[in-house]
């Protein structure tokens, strides 16, 4: 009984040391993230800072003798297995900045999976709701990851997730992230992945990136070319038939994460960044991955396999001496699916 009422006499305290952590959580986190330091030695009480600073690999067996060499950027190694930490991280902390949004009140966001996986892990740090709208064929293992995380999800066709989530957001009061026309998702690359791309590589001939919503290929597009001028080649990749390079095809392959039905705002906004923009075939980008994965034991996910493909083509275009650039965005093991999938092709 006593233990009780001397519990009861502590909340207030616990209370306003929580609040102390979670104002420094939202307050004081480093602007640039992981990005500068880099964390192989670094211990850490805020997994949030524990967001980017991801490596770079340089490709040795499956690049041609002649070709570019192929540096691959392994964003599956941020703390939700996605490159989407860095945009969740910076859409949030905007909306806190701007209040469109407060300690104890609600997102929504609608994802193909990745951004609302990263959505529910750092609103769930943050002390906020989330409300997730995803694709009804989403991988079940984020569907699961993200209810772990404490986030309401909602299934829904993926023409229809868009609507449902601004409607979501104004019947209960939230803020709408909207990730297809979000400044900050930009800007989570232009500030973050470009700057470190470049400081492991000093120097890139191209990059090379599958659109979602198009924020990193235009954000990083535009770090480099800021930095070294018209001479990097920008190139985006997309699904085979996709809207944004064959609006008249009549039928569109999906890659998980990559657009096949619409134009992105920010694409819209930035189409001045991208030089180029390749199709993959669904099969290509399974073909490149198994052997992506076989030979040079990176475990990356169907868009991987998409950046690839195409990163080996540029490769041999440009030739030896140059540098190609791509990104790992997820990994392998959130689609159990591919995973069986892939095993035929290496056999
Ligand atoms: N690959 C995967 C697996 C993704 O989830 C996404 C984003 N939907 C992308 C690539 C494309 O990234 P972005 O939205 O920055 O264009």
């Amino acid at each position: 009984m006593e233990w009780v009422l001397v519990f009861n006499a502590l909340i207030p305290v616990l209370v306003v040391v929580e609040d102390y952590i979670n104002s420094y959580a939202i307050s004081c986190l480093a602007p640039y993230l992981n990005s500068l330091c880099g964390y192989s030695s670094m211990v850490t009480a805020l997994i949030l800072n524990l967001i980017g600073g991801t490596p770079v690999v340089k490709l040795s067996r499956i690049v041609g003798r002649d070709h570019a060499d192929v540096y691959v950027k392994l964003e599956f190694l941020n703390p939700t297995g996605s490159h989407k930490d860095r945009i969740a991280y910076y859409m949030i902390k905007d909306a806190l900045d701007r209040r469109l949004v407060k300690e104890g009140g609600c997102v929504v966001e609608a994802s193909s999976g990745n951004t609302a996986m990263a959505v529910a892990w750092v609103s769930s740090l943050l002390g906020l709701r989330a409300i997730l709208v995803v694709n009804e064929d989403a991988s079940p293992v984020k569907v699961a990851a993200m209810e772990a995380l404490g986030a309401k999800v909602i299934l829904s066709r993926p023409e229809e997730k868009r609507n449902i989530a601004e409607r979501i957001a104004k019947e209960e009061g939230c803020v709408f992230l909207n990730q297809p026309g979000n400044e900050a998702n930009v800007r989570a690359h232009y500030e973050t992945t470009g700057p470190e791309i470049l400081k492991a590589l000093s120097d890139v001939d191209a990059f090379v990136m599958g659109i979602g919503t198009g924020g990193t290929v235009c954000g990083v597009g535009r770090y480099l070319k800021e930095r070294l001028g018209s001479k990097v080649l920008i190139v985006g990749v997309v699904p085979k038939g996709s809207v944004i390079a064959s609006p008249e095809a009549s039928s569109r392959d999906v890659i998980d994460g990559l657009s096949s039905y619409s134009v992105p705002d920010i694409v819209k906004r930035y189409r001045d960044i991208i030089d180029r923009i390749v199709e993959v075939g669904y099969d290509e980008a399974l073909r490149t991955l198994a052997r992506v994965v076989r030979y040079e034991g990176i475990l990356g996910g169907p868009s991987t396999g998409a950046n690839i493909h195409v990163a080996l083509k540029v490769a041999k275009e440009s030739g030896k001496g140059k540098k190609v650039v791509t990104i790992a965005p997820d990994t392998i093991l959130k689609y159990p699916k591919v995973l069986k999938e892939i095993k035929h092709l290496t056999q």
